[in-house]
């Protein structure tokens, strides 16, 4: 049996999860959103904002902008009970209905004008280099290094990845035609390779991989995995449930540790999927429901919607304007036709109409000065 307790829904994380959570929540009950910055951004975007900033703004969204009822806490969460979040400004904010959607640990400015200033000093930096240097061969490494070389096929860019073959996330194929198209474009892949970065500064010049190859480069970028944030969870209510690879597990309708009123959804969860936002979104829809059920009093588990994982059947990685690399169920194809299907502004338009905001079309915002 469920027992309806009240209707204050506290959501830590506004990402990609957490930010439409609270959005489809907000009308039906009493939200609050926990995030320590003051906006949500559309990630898909993020590597061609490094080169062309008309595709920034669009990306980055205050909080404000399309919550109407949820309050936002700009805040870490760094801890939790069983009726009550801490917050790192020392505010408690207590809870009926809890739910993580703490994703991937990375440091991001509080405001959205230092966020895009952060994309304008990145954007300066490549423009300003003749050569660059990029630390990771997985999606967002080969994306970017796409985005460089497509859009200036004058710099040096030398990709260096620590395994075998490039996007272990795809299949053998998807690799090695990730590879054969980067090389075709003159770009340096170094495989089965490391760069120490620890010491490095953005005006280190010279790099040394672990295998004493030497790389020349006016600017480098680390395009290496993020850890789950889950350190938060230590020593709390919930950090039992903290697998060793730091996802929370859940159960079929994504709550967490059999807990009736703790729920968990996006890259934080050890739901057997690949980690992908479009399936962090289905996740939340999911809870989303569940949650608009719970707070209206339904008494019933069997009412509640279950979430099934989706079975990885196509995966797409964007290489500039105008290639993409496709891996669908049967066939993997690279070139012009995966990137004509693959919509020209990284489906930012259709992420903010899913967020109810308005847009103004592709290109033309104005440059971020
Ligand atoms: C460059 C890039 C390109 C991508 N491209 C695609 C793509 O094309 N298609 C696709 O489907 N997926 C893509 N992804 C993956 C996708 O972005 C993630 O799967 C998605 O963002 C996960 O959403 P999330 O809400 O779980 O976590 P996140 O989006 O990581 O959000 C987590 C939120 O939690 C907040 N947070 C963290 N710690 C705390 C704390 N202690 N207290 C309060 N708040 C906290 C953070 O500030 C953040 O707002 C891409 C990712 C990147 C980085």
């Amino acid at each position: 049996m469920l027992r309806s307790t009240g209707d204050r829904v506290v959501i830590v994380g506004g990402g990609i999860a957490g930010a439409l959570l609270a959005k489809t929540l907000e009308n039906h009950a009493d939200v609050v959103l926990i995030d320590p910055k003051e906006y949500f951004e559309i990630p898909w975007a993020n590597l061609r904002a490094k080169v062309d900033p008309a595709a920034v703004e669009r990306t980055v969204i205050p909080h404000s902008d399309y919550l109407t009822h949820a309050k936002v806490v700009t805040a870490f969460a760094v801890g939790v009970d069983d009726s009550v979040v801490l917050t790192s400004i020392g505010r408690a904010v207590a809870y009926d209905f809890l739910v993580i959607a703490t994703g991937r640990t990375c440091n991001r400015p509080q405001k959205q004008s230092e966020r895009l200033e952060m994309f304008q000093d990145d954007k300066e930096r490549i423009d300003g280099a003749r050569s660059v240097l990029i630390v990771g061969g997985g999606p967002i490494g080969v994306e970017l290094a796409a985005e460089i070389v497509m859009k200036s096929p004058e710099k040096r860019v030398t990709l260096v990845h620590g395994a075998p073959r490039l996007l272990k996330v795809m299949g053998a194929r998807a690799s090695a035609k990730a590879l054969e198209w980067l090389r075709s474009k003159n770009v340096t892949v170094l495989l089965d390779q490391t760069v120490d970065l620890a010491s490095a500064t953005p005006d280190t010049r010279e790099f040394t991989t672990s295998a004493g190859q030497t790389v020349e480069a006016d600017a480098h970028f680390v395009c290496t995995g993020r850890p789950v944030a889950s350190g938060w969870l230590k020593g709390t209510l919930l950090g039992e449930h903290v697998d060793e690879e730091g996802h929370l597990r859940v159960d079929g309708n994504l709550r967490v540790g059999g807990l009736r009123n703790v729920f968990a959804v996006g890259d934080i969860t050890d739901v057997p999927e690949a980690k992908q936002g479009h399936l962090a979104q289905r996740q939340a829809m999911v809870v989303s429901r569940n949650l608009r059920l719970l707070v209206k009093g339904a008494t019933r588990e069997e009412k509640l919607h279950r979430y099934k994982p989706s079975p990885r059947t196509s995966m797409t990685v964007t290489l500039g304007h105008r290639d993409a690399l496709a891996e669908l169920p049967f066939m993997t194809l690279i070139g012009h036709i995966p990137g004509a299907v693959k919509p020209r502004d990284h489906f930012i338009t259709r992420t903010r109409r899913m967020m109810g905001i308005k847009s103004k079309p592709y290109g033309t915002m104005p440059h971020v000065m």
